[in-house]
């Protein structure tokens, strides 16, 4: 029985999707202006393993994720690079798909642009105005929040609070309130624009979501996520416009809300510059360890980056492949008598996992796997059947953790670092200890590690 936390209901509630075992799932997606930074992949992999989680449950899920392709923010970052906002969104969209990809994301079932559902959006905007929902102005067409009567219901603000709102409000005198969104902004001159019944304009940010989500799973589905910031006023600007037109409650039955990504207490954003991109991250770690750093944390919990996170991490990945080397190497082909209750660590990760996707209690029962198995190797007790089960339950787990047999991309020792291991070696066997130590000081200081295995001495490289 899987359990999970809807910010709706302020509740851990048991999962129960509308239609048995079908889910939709919608996740929103990025404003492509810039590269992805690691706020961005906190959120995407939370939810990537949140679904591959679900799909091997046997849920039969589709996981749909708009992209914002025109924007103001867009239309603003084209300017000042002189191109145009379409080559621009363009352009970091295949970033981010890139990014996806080498993280490992790959549990998107569609991804859906705003600008290749401009139909869908005016078809909305046109009910929600022939309803009494929306309202024109001199500079566009507006969502009145003081008509739909739900207006806070997930943000737990009322409409006259959303007035001290500060972040991303749409700025237009003559708004009956001000609270008030957008809904279609009426073009300046050299925007991009799109012919509407009132006028050629763009869409206004919080509707795309709502008219891409009709025209895949209708007006009420099962779950919808995003990071935190997004609960107000994005999230409840979708409430209002999809309950509003369809007179059905609620749209969504179980909203999912990924903490922040932060950097000294403070949210990782582009607008306050203490962002790593995720492609710069890559360079100088690797995508699993990202993978990884996001598992160990719990999604719905805010994250603090630092080096001695990355650290720590670094180790903890150590540990876990020095664990399967050692399973894989150490030679027991006695069949004893199970030593280690794998059914048991298996139920407690289930329930881990199934108590709100309780990813860092899950790690902690597969190192305290570890340290048992270490200890039982280091005693030549871990008998092959043992083995064999701890590799399955990992290949299982990492169906949808993903990082545990990373395939690392193979790298190549410099030959000075060869020659040295080679020299070192020789003085190894011979036990010399002290010029072996000396050698291998060396080998750390070109940036690489040394380690005597029973097949040999591996050369790995150093972090
Ligand atoms: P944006 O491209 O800014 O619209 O963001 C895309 C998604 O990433 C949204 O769900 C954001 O809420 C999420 N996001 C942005 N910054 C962070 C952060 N620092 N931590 C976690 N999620 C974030």
């Amino acid at each position: 029985m899987i359990k999970l936390y809807n910010t709706l209901t302020r509740k851990k509630e048991t999962f129960k999707p509308r239609k048995h075992k079908v889910v939709e799932l919608f996740v929103c997606g990025p404003t492509t202006y810039d590269f992805a930074h690691l706020g961005h992949a906190r959120t995407y992999l939370a939810f990537d393993i949140i679904v591959k989680y679900l799909r091997k449950k046997g849920y039969d899920l589709f996981y749909l994720q708009n992209i914002t392709d025109i924007d103001d923010k867009i239309i603003k970052r084209a300017k000042e690079k002189k191109i145009s906002p379409q080559k621009l969104a363009s352009r970091f969209e295949k970033e981010y798909l890139k990014n996806m990809k080498e993280l490992g994301i790959n549990s998107v079932t569609r991804y859906a642009r705003a600008t290749d559902h401009i139909k869908e959006i005016i078809s909305q905007i046109k009910r929600l105005k022939e309803k009494g929902f929306a309202y024109q102005i001199k500079d566009g067409i507006y969502y009145d929040i003081k008509k739909f009567k739900g207006y806070g219901k997930l943000s737990r603000r009322t409409a006259s609070q959303t007035e001290d709102a500060l972040s991303r409000i749409d700025q237009s005198r003559g708004k009956r309130n001000k609270g008030d969104f957008c809904l279609w902004k009426f073009s300046k001159k050299g925007e991009p624009k799109w012919k509407s019944p009132w006028g050629e304009g763009r869409p206004g940010w919080h509707i795309e979501d709502t008219a891409i989500a009709e025209k895949y799973f209708g007006w009420q589905y099962d779950m919808h996520g995003g990071a935190r910031d997004l609960i107000f006023p994005h999230h409840e600007a979708e409430i209002a416009q999809m309950e509003a037109l369809s007179g059905k409650s609620p749209m969504v039955k179980y909203w999912l809300h990924t903490g922040f990504l932060t950097v000294k207490g403070q949210k990782m954003a582009k607008s306050l510059g203490n962002f790593i991109t995720v492609q710069d991250f890559i360079k100088k770690h690797s995508p699993r360890l990202l993978r990884y750093m996001m598992i160990k944390n719990h999604y719905l919990s805010p994250m603090d980056y630092n080096e001695n996170a990355v650290l720590q991490a670094e180790r903890e990945l150590e540990r876990i492949d020095e664990f399967i080397n050692k399973i894989q190497i150490t030679k027991s082909e006695f069949q004893n008598k199970s030593k280690i209750l794998i059914s048991e660590f298996k139920m407690r990760f289930t329930a881990a996992m199934e108590n709100n996707f309780n990813t860092p209690e899950a790690m902690a029962v597969i190192f305290e796997l570890i340290n048992r198995g270490n200890s039982l190797m280091d005693e030549n007790l871990l008998g092959k059947k043992d083995k064999e089960s701890i590799l399955k339950f990992f290949k299982e787990i990492d169906e949808f953790l993903g990082f545990i047999f990373w395939k690392k991309p193979k790298e190549k020792v410099p030959q000075n670092v060869l020659k040295l291991a080679e020299e070192r070696e020789k003085y190894r066997k011979k036990k010399n200890w002290q010029k072996a130590d000396e050698i291998r000081k060396e080998i750390v200081k070109l940036g690489w590690w040394l380690e005597d295995t029973k097949s040999g001495p591996k050369i790995k490289k150093l972090i």
